[in-house]
């Protein structure tokens, strides 16, 4: 079974991103991230200082705005419309999840959508689901980079996503439309998920349940991206049994060494089209 590391894409990325960024600074533009998060999500925060430490090398401000876990709805929308009219702020991420007395899914509606960097704003939503993406969450768009980086065919493959959460399952459903595959989208309420992934070529797994995808599910010579993050006492592992599916897949998208340092460039190349594109406006 062959691996789909991350790294060498990573890489690749963040050269691009180098000169992307230069260019910027060449002008007298310095790119620069707002990272809110409410209260404190070991994994947010963890990503947020990842994010840091790979905008510095892109010489790409992020400015950490970590706000209190008791911080009102009306606080947490003020601060996102504040950054949202801030001209030295070319990008907005709000870091998830947020605590349970704040709703999401109103919030995002306050993100600037020119800044939106993760596409959580409805209107990015709907450029995603119309079939002309601008900004979308950076792990789906890290999935298909992936399979791209390492000639993986999705043209007319069958294409099996389990989960179907706003920043993984959907988006990875509509990106693979976008590349003409034939996409099913199983979930909780999926009656036989294994009916369904055994039928693709290209499964994505992002639910959140450690060993969640075994061998048996699996088609023979199928390609699995995991896409899942679970921290346990034997460190962070993905949604793939790996013993049961390596058998049977032909390339697998391991955790860690997959996804993960691909969505953090991908995260931060958003921050330069975002600055790149204010500058025309
Ligand atoms: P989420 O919002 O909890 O969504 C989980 C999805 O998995 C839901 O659609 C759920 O179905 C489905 N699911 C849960 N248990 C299932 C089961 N037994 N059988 C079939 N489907 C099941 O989680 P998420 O944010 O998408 O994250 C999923 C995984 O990806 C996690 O390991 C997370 O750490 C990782 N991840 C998250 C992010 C992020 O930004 N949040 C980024 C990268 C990776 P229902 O819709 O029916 O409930």
């Amino acid at each position: 079974m062959r691996l789909l590391l991350g790294k060498p894409l990573a890489e690749k990325l963040h050269e691009r991103s180098r000169e992307r960024s230069a260019a910027l600074h060449a002008r007298g533009v310095a790119p620069r991230l707002a990272a809110v998060s409410v209260g404190i999500d070991p994994a947010a925060n963890a990503y947020q200082q990842r994010l840091s430490a790979r905008g510095k090398k892109l010489d790409i401000a992020v400015d950490e705005i970590d706000l209190h876990d008791d911080t009102s709805e009306r606080q947490l929308v003020a601060t996102l419309e504040r950054l949202g009219a801030d001209p030295r702020t070319h990008a907005i991420l709000l870091l998830t999840p947020l605590p349970g007395t704040l709703d999401e899914g109103h919030i995002v509606d306050h993100i600037a959508p020119a800044k939106d960097v993760e596409g959580m704003n409805p209107f990015n939503v709907g450029l995603l689901a119309d079939g002309r993406p601008l900004f979308v969450p950076s792990t789906a768009e890290a999935v298909i980079e992936l399979l791209k980086f390492h000639g993986v065919s999705l043209r007319g493959a069958r294409a099996a996503v389990v989960g179907r959460s706003t920043v993984v399952g959907r988006p990875v459903a509509y990106l693979l439309l976008n590349e003409d595959a034939t996409v099913t989208i199983a979930h909780s309420r999926t009656s036989d998920i294994g009916a369904v992934t055994r039928h693709a070529s290209v499964v994505v797994v992002g639910v959140g349940r450690v060993g969640f995808l075994k061998g048996d599910m699996l088609g023979p010579g199928a390609t699995v991206i995991d896409a899942g993050i679970n921290v346990t006492p034997h460190g962070v592992v993905g949604d793939v049994d790996v013993e049961s599916v390596s058998p049977i897949a032909a390339a697998l998208s391991p955790v860690p060494g997959g996804l993960g340092s691909v969505t953090t460039e991908l995260l931060l190349r958003n921050v330069l089209t975002a600055t790149e594109r204010q500058q025309r406006d």
